[in-house]
């Protein structure tokens, strides 16, 4: 097998987290590879982002691109609780932190390959449709990839970090055995593109809404050429019983739309112009982010339910983390250890560890009623709301407070209805 001579970091995955690590890194003038298994442009799942990305995309260079690129602004999104007839409009607007008040929604074809060209025009070396089998270590540390392009020929690649963010594959973390599922969080989902919706009447153009019907939540994200992502999410034995064992995605997504009176009158008339894709299990985390010599960032490090729209910013969140860390750590000669790359690793965990709360939460009944409810303080709800736009790197101290008096007063619900004064769990839940 031939032997490449050292980069500075090897990158496994072209996509967000991997994309904003390599630019990162390549802008600081350490010298970067990305390998990235794929031909861009490709389809992806993950399509709505938050305002929050906004000023991430300003700090890594790209935001003229994105601008210019067109994509559909997302003002907020729109929740509907069909058991309790609750409703919730986020307005991103509302935040405490107003400074960014809109997101984009968009394809995430067309925006991966934006930003690892970004990373390409930054000085980041990029070879597509080339996958990495495995990393090579020496002892615990390691030292570079095995990387296999199209011709099916392997060559070893070395160097100082090896950087894995290939997403759901999880390359490193599954090698090393140190994966694992999150059991509350064990969901699958089904989405497909479709065009002719007709946007329905009263709802705010480019905002994402999100049906929610006895235990499925359902999503529709407009792009800016007048097409649509449409999603389901649910446990995974719900598909088996409403459509069977042996039913096909088509057959499990159409029965799944069919169950939901607004999905079916959102979509009617419109067309699916895609295959129906599926995935399951996806909420996993690693019990490490970061070793001697190695890194691990976005989806590959830790993926918590999509229902909140975190996962591409909390990759690119982590991979801009990932490449201070890592270049502060290639300073010192020689080896990289483990210690360098540390703080990175707690760093990752507080990100997503801020959203984890809110989306364990949701799937709380008596949690999501109060969330639905009509009159929360509007401090609560501005509080949640900037959240939910990704603000939680600084989150104002009478912002924490209000979020705290939240889960405070879901908890004080949950006391009464058990003391028989309000709807049992399982009746909000129903
Ligand atoms: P990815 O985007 O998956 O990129 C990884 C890249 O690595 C891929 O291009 C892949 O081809 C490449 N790769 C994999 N293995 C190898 C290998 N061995 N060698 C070389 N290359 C390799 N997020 C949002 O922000 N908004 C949403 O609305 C949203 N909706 C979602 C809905 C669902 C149902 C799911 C499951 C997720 C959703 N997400 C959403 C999450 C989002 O898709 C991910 O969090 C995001 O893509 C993570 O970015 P990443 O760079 O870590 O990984």
């Amino acid at each position: 097998m031939p032997l490449v001579a050292g980069y500075d970091a090897i990158v496994i995955g072209g996509g967000p987290g991997g994309s904003t690590v390599a630019t990162q890194l390549a802008r600081v003038g350490r010298t970067v590879l990305v390998l990235e298994r794929e031909k861009f442009p490709r389809f992806h799942v993950g399509e709505s982002l938050l305002p929050f990305n906004l000023p991430l995309f300003e700090r890594i260079g790209v935001a003229e691109k994105v601008r210019a690129a067109g994509f559909q602004v997302k003002r907020g999104a729109y929740f509907w609780n069909e058991q309790t007839g609750g409703v919730r409009a986020v307005d991103f607007a509302s935040g405490v932190d107003d400074r960014h008040p809109s997101a984009y929604q968009v394809k995430r074809a067309d925006f991966d390959e934006l930003l690892l060209c970004h990373a390409a025009e930054s000085g980041a070396e990029v070879r597509e449709e080339t996958e990495v089998s495995r990393v090579i270590f020496e002892g615990r540390r390691a030292v570079g990839v095995v990387a296999r392009p199209r011709d099916g020929t392997e060559e070893e690649i070395r160097a100082r970090v090896v950087v894995d963010a290939s997403g759901q594959q999880a390359l490193l973390s599954c090698q090393l055995g140190i994966r694992k599922f999150d059991p509350k969080l064990r969901r699958a989902g089904l989405f497909a593109h479709y065009e002719a919706i007709r946007w329905p009447e009263g709802q705010r153009p480019g905002d994402i809404l999100l049906p929610i019907d006895r235990g499925v939540w359902y999503w529709i994200i407009p792009f800016s050429d007048g097409t649509c992502s449409v999603g389901e999410v649910f446990e995974p034995p719900l598909a088996n019983e409403i459509a069977g064992d042996a039913a096909s995605l088509e057959v499990r997504f159409e029965k799944l739309l069919d169950r939901s009176p607004r999905m079916t009158e959102f979509l009617a008339g419109s067309r699916r112009t895609s295959r129906v894709f599926g995935i399951s299990d996806y909420s996993t985390s690693s019990a490490q982010a970061a070793g001697e010599g190695w890194v691990l960032v976005g989806d590959a490090a830790t993926f918590l339910d999509p229902v909140f729209s975190t996962g591409v910013f909390l990759a690119m969140a982590m991979g801009e983390r990932a490449a201070k860390r890592i270049d502060r750590a290639l300073e010192k000669p020689g080896t990289v250890a483990a210690a360098d790359l540390a703080p990175y690793a707690k760093e990752a965990k507080q990100l997503v560890g801020r959203f984890r709360r809110f989306v364990y939460a949701f799937y709380d009944p008596v949690f999501f009623e109060v969330f639905c409810s009509k009159d929360p303080f509007d401090k609560m709800r501005a509080s949640v709301t900037t959240i939910l736009s990704g603000g939680i790197e600084r989150i104002p101290l009478m912002a924490r407070v209000w979020i705290e008096l939240v889960f405070l007063s879901v908890a004080f619900d949950r006391f009464r209805r058990r003391l028989g004064l309000g709807p049992k769990a399982e009746e909000a839940a129903a």
